[in-house]
């Protein structure tokens, strides 16, 4: 499954470079701008599993930048960690309050900066933070590309098994089809939703070997859920 992509923005070349390593090494795919006006032509191009964004950058204020990606439906649920110098209280809460999800102080180490990112990760969206995502017994190893049911090995097409970890990322919850395909495929791809429905079907029948079909769920006009549970 392709690593969770990080917007590094940060206009410092040797903060940005320690950063971008950092990130790097510990296995995500960064990007990096130097400005608002590079960021928000990155973030058309792709949008980012997260943004490290600096306070200070020359064109803007990064956290005026933070309130429009809050404002912004493509943007408005992608994790934001703000970097920057200034640690009064002050600023880390109007940080907060703009809608950050962390908040790091310069100077920082770049390892307490990357068990940041990965805390915002689990917190956020578990199917990015690289570690193994469970969920009743259901067990999947995202590195490994391994999914076991009750220690049972379950194999499956690659589509299916993204489907299927993020479906175990946000368990119980109902994506629709639209939602499904902007989490999963990517919202720069262009693929019918009916085709959301044809990889369902295979991650059921998949499924059928450890007898856990039922855990995909059809939400009548709704979407689908991944659950345990089986009324309701
Ligand atoms: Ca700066």
């Amino acid at each position: 499954m392709a690593n969770a992509s990080i917007l590094v923005v940060e206009d410092e070349p040797a903060i940005q470079e320690l950063v971008a390593f950092s990130c790097g090494n510990s296995g995500y795919r960064v990007r990096k701008a130097d400005s608002v006006g590079a960021a928000e032509s990155a973030i058309r191009g792709e949008l980012p599993d997260l943004v490290i964004l600096d306070w200070m950058l020359p064109d803007r204020a990064g956290i005026d930048f933070l309130r429009d990606l809050r404002k912004s439906e493509r943007t408005r649920s992608v994790p934001v960690i703000m970097l920057t110098a200034k640690g009064s209280e002050g600023d880390r809460i109007a940080g907060l309050d703009g809608g950050a999800d962390d908040y790091v102080v310069k100077p920082f180490s770049p390892r307490e900066l990357v068990s940041r990112v990965r805390a915002v990760f689990r917190r956020r969206s578990p199917e990015k933070s690289g570690e193994s995502v469970v969920y009743g017994p259901l067990r999947i190893d995202p590195q490994r590309h391994e999914v076991q049911i009750d220690g049972r090995e379950v194999k499956m097409g690659l589509a299916e098994f993204k489907l299927l970890v993020f479906l175990a990322g946000h368990p119980e919850r109902v994506f629709s089809r639209s939602q499904l395909l902007d989490n999963v495929w990517g919202d720069h791809v262009f693929i019918e939703e009916r085709t959301v429905d044809v990889h369902v079907l295979r991650l059921r029948k998949a499924l059928t070997v450890a007898n856990a079909q039922n855990m995909v769920q059809t939400v009548r006009g709704l979407g689908y859920r991944l659950s345990v549970k089986l009324d309701s």
